[in-house]
């Protein structure tokens, strides 16, 4: 029997990844416009810092952490009960504590990038190892971190993110779960509303009626939404600070041109959100449409231990970003075939093709080597396989020799070029291959190259080297 990826897991193969690079390349270099550096936490935490930091009641710690008892292998070590993250937020604001972040001036701005795992249903967008790409503002209130404008940049950003990736059909929906003490008066006419109805709803809503009610708002059972309609919503509970900084995060918004819809059945699944909860959806991804979510937590590191230390947030759903990349046309995925194929022929020839590789790749041309095995006719063939091959050869007719044949593959057409005019030739192709977009100015002659198959080369990024 052979072994397959574990259900919920997957490969990411070539040439898709291209795609994540792209992605987290993006994503590293807004961040960094916005002044967020990375941090990077382990991917396994004990497994209290869930409990306590997402909150014991929520889908993900009740049903979906995988979760092992690490058994003590020395006397100096502890039997722990061990986690791997769920979601990194919870990491992040551990390490805010355990490194004392807050004595480092101003607010930490902190981004990561890594794997997420979560015992779910698997289909089409959800995994049980996915990535995610986050990013959080915490510090203490002096310094800022309570402040509206926080939530806003970090939408405004948000939108910056999409717009540079090309994401479109985007929407952004916006609510405020209220501070503590909004919600726990909401809670209790929630609880009220739901007692006379929750025993015609269905099994998981009966349980979060219980346990925490405000989760009933995440129910997705058709039968259950005309009741979920008629429930309190937290929008009328929210108390006047709550209100105000509401209302500034939306000036704000407006002010930068982010638009948004208000959703006020909109809770999120973790427990530690206070007043800002958003969520990205994306039209073209189906049942998993949800790419992006976050809010504030203004009480998380207060529950872990640490010191007053409001912030807010969010967590992209990476897979879906490249899900939306793939499927938005005017973005695909990248063309990642090398620049130029470098075929030895023959016995002995894998020496100066080693060394002419080595010269143009130092000259920044994207080399694929080949092996002397191949004939020449199979490293036409090969390169253009590779997507390639498919204008020049440069051959060097015996390694002694001093000069190398140019071949168009189109035409057939070859020609002879001295040594000495290698050097030129690799210019030209780092200029043909990584400045076509640059003024222009530069012209096959002035590289004293001819002109016919120079231009031909234009439209056509093949190159292939033939030694022998
Ligand atoms: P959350 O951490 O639950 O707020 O999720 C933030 C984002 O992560 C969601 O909007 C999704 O895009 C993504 N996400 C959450 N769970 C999964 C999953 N099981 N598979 C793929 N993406 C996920």
């Amino acid at each position: 029997m052979t072994i397959k990826a574990v259900r919920g897991t997957r490969d990411l193969l070539p040439p898709e990844t291209a795609l994540w690079n792209r992605v987290e390349q993006t994503a590293r270099e807004v961040f960094a416009l916005y002044n967020f550096a990375e941090i990077r936490t382990p991917i396994f935490e004990d497994t209290q810092l869930f409990a306590r930091g997402v909150g014991e009641a929520t889908d993900i710690v009740s049903k979906e952490m995988y979760t092992w008892e690490d058994r003590a292998r020395a006397q100096s070590e502890k039997a722990q009960s061990l986690t791997l993250r769920p979601e990194n937020t919870a990491g992040v604001v551990r390490a805010y504590i355990e490194h004392k972040l807050w004595e480092r001036p101003g607010l930490q701005k902190l981004y990561y990038i890594g794997p997420q795992f979560r015992r779910e249903r698997p289909q089409k967008g959800r995994y049980r190892q996915f990535y995610q790409i986050g990013a959080e503002v915490i510090g203490p209130p002096a310094a800022g971190s309570e402040s509206p404008a926080r939530d806003a940049e970090v939408l405004e950003m948000l939108v910056t993110l999409l717009n540079r990736l090309s994401i479109k059909d985007w929407t952004l929906e916006l609510n405020s779960v209220g501070s503590p003490s909004s919600r726990q008066v909401f809670n209790q006419a929630l609880q009220k509303a739901l007692s006379g109805a929750v025993e015609r709803m269905c099994v998981d809503c009966q349980r979060r009626a219980v346990t925490n009610p405000l989760r009933v708002f995440d129910c997705k059972v058709p039968e259950d939404q005309p009741i979920i309609n008629t429930l309190p919503r937290i929008s009328g509970f929210l108390d006047e600070a709550d209100r105000k900084h509401f209302v500034e995060v939306q000036a704000i918004l407006k002010a930068t041109g982010v638009p948004f819809i208000i959703n006020d059945r909109l809770v999120r699944g973790l427990d530690y959100y206070t007043r800002t909860a958003f969520e990205f959806t994306q039209g073209s991804l189906g049942a998993q449409n949800a790419i992006l979510g976050g809010g504030r937590y203004d009480g998380l590191s207060e529950a872990l231990g640490g010191p007053r230390a409001p912030g807010i947030g969010f967590a992209i759903g990476e897979d879906r970003f490249v899900m939306a990349l793939a499927a938005g046309s005017e973005t695909g995925i990248p063309d990642s075939a090398a620049q130029a194929y470098i075929a030895p022929l023959g016995e002995g020839m894998n020496v100066p093709a080693a060394k002419l590789a080595r010269e143009m790749r130092s000259a920044g041309v994207q080399v694929q080597l080949g092996d002397e095995s191949f004939r020449l006719k199979k490293s036409f063939e090969t390169a253009e396989k590779l997507g390639i091959g498919k204008v020049v050869i440069v051959g060097e007719n015996e390694v002694a020799s001093d000069q190398f044949a140019v071949k168009d593959l189109k035409s057939g057409e070859q020609q002879k070029v001295d040594r000495a005019q290698l050097r030129t030739w690799i210019n030209y192709f780092v200029w043909l291959f990584q400045e076509r977009d640059s003024s222009g100015s530069a012209t096959p002659a002035s590289y004293g190259l001819p002109s016919p198959t120079i231009t031909g080369c234009r439209k056509d990024k093949f190159v292939c080297f033939v030694i022998r």
